[in-house]
C-alpha cells in the first residue's frame, strides 16, 4: 500500500496515545508511521478518572516536548483505550483496564485539555489499523487482527476499511462463545474464546492442575515479584505467581504438563480461528499480543485445529502471520486512525 500521504510535508504530525492498564504510551507519529518521539507514564487507573486524565495529558505533552512541538503543531490526536469504546460519540462505555469507568466522555475532556481534534478508538481496532497501514497487513484488503495476551481482542479490516460495527463495539472476537459450559467470563457468559485460549486461560489451567497434585516443574520457573513476597526466601515459589511466561519456560525445558497445557491452549485458539475463517473468509490473520511469543508450540496445534474445522477453500486461502508493530501497534494505529478520520486519502 502507498503511504498515507506521500505529498504531505514531513512535519505533518499526529499524536498517538495508548492508554493501558498500568502505563500510557504516547508518540508523535509522522505520515509514514515513524515515531518522532515517545513518552511513557503510569496510568494510575486505581486513582480514578481525573488522575488518569492528568496522566494522559502528561503523556501526550511529554511526547510533544521530546519532539520539540506544541499541541497546535500536531494535526490531531488518536487515543486508544481497551474496552467498549463508542468511537462516534467519543465515550468509554466500559474498560477492563479502567475500573469503575462507565460512559466517560473521554474524547471531549482530552480535546478540551489539548485544544486539538481527538479521535477515540478501541485499542485492538487501533492495532488492526496500525498493522493495516504500516505493519503485517500492508496491502491486504480483508484481514483479521487478533491480539492474544491476558485476554483476546480483535480488529477487522474488511474491504480495506476498519470495521467498527454499528456503535463501535465490533470485532470482540475474544467473547465468541466456544464452550457454553466452559469457565465463567467477566462478560457474564461461559466459555468465551478468551477464557479458553488466552494467557489467563493457560495460567488458570496450570494452577488448577498443580493444586490438584499434578507433577510439574512449572513453579520452579516462577519469579515472584520481590515486593509482594513478604519476606519469603528466594527459594520460595508460590504457585499463585504462575505466569504464561513461566509455563512457556517450563515447556521449553521439556516439562510434559507445560507442553500439554500450551498445546491445549493452541487447540482452543484453533477452534476460534476456524470460526473467524468461516465467518470472514479473510486473506490474512495477523496475530499479536504477548502469548504469540510462544510461537510454534502454540500455533502448530492452533493451525492444525483450524485446518480440521474451517471450510477447505477458506483455509487454503488464508495466511497466518505475526503482528509487526509490537508494543507500538496501539499508538501507531491510533495516530493512523486520527489521520484517516481527518479525511486524508488512505491510499
Ligand atoms: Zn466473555
Amino acid at each position: 500500500m502507498v503511504s498515507l500521504s506521500n505529498h504531505e510535508r514531513t512535519d505533518d504530525l499526529v499524536l498517538g496515545i495508548d492508554v493501558g492498564g498500568t502505563k500510557i504510551l504516547s508518540a508523535v507519529i509522522d505520515p509514514e508511521g515513524n515515531k518522532v518521539s515517545e513518552y511513557l507514564t503510569a496510568t494510575r487507573a486505581s486513582e480514578g478518572f481525573e488522575e488518569v486524565l492528568k496522566s494522559i495529558v502528561e503523556s501526550g505533552f511529554g511526547a510533544l516536548v521530546k519532539a520539540g512541538k506544541g499541541f497546535s503543531e500536531v494535526r490531531a490526536t488518536g487515543l486508544a483505550v481497551a474496552g467498549l469504546i463508542d468511537a462516534k460519540d467519543g465515550i468509554v462505555r466500559a474498560s477492563p483496564n479502567l475500573p469503575g469507568w462507565r460512559n466517560v466522555p473521554l474524547r471531549d475532556r482530552v480535546e478540551a485539555a489539548f485544544g486539538n481534534r481527538v479521535f477515540l478508538i478501541n485499542d485492538a481496532h487501533a492495532a488492526a489499523a496500525g498493522e493495516h497501514y504500516f505493519g503485517a497487513g500492508r496491502g491486504c484488503r480483508d484481514f483479521v487482527y487478533i491480539t492474544v495476551s491476558t485476554g483476546i481482542g480483535g480488529g477487522l479490516i474488511l474491504n480495506n476499511e476498519l470495521y467498527e460495527g454499528a456503535n463501535g463495539f465490533g470485532g470482540e472476537v475474544g467473547h465468541m462463545v466456544i464452550d457454553d459450559k466452559g469457565p465463567l467470563c467477566n462478560c457474564g457468559n461461559r466459555g468465551c474464546w478468551e477464557m479458553l485460549a488466552s494467557g489467563k486461560a493457560l495460567e488458570r489451567e496450570a494452577l488448577r492442575l498443580i493444586e490438584s497434585g499434578s507433577n510439574t516443574t512449572i513453579p520452579l520457573f516462577c519469579h515472584p515479584d520481590p515486593e509482594q513476597s513478604e519476606g519469603e526466601g528466594s527459594q520460595s515459589h508460590p504457585i499463585k505467581c504462575i505466569t504464561a511466561k513461566a509455563i512457556h519456560a517450563a515447556a521449553l525445558a521439556g516439562d510434559p504438563l507445560a507442553v500439554e497445557l500450551i498445546q491445549r491452549t493452541g487447540y482452543y485458539l484453533g477452534v476460534g480461528l476456524s470460526n473467524i475463517i468461516n465467518i470472514f473468509n479473510p486473506e490474512l490473520i495477523v496475530i499479536g499480543g504477548g502469548l504469540s511469543n510462544i510461537g510454534d508450540m502454540l500455533f502448530k496445534p492452533a493451525i492444525e485445529e483450524a485446518h480440521r474445522r474451517a471450510f477447505k477453500q477458506s483455509f487454503d486461502l488464508v495466511k497466518f502471520t505475526l503482528a509487526e508493530l509490537g508494543a507500538y501497534s496501539g499508538v501507531i494505529g491510533a495516530a493512523a486512525y486520527a489521520r484517516q478520520q481527518l479525511g486524508r486519502p488512505k491510499e
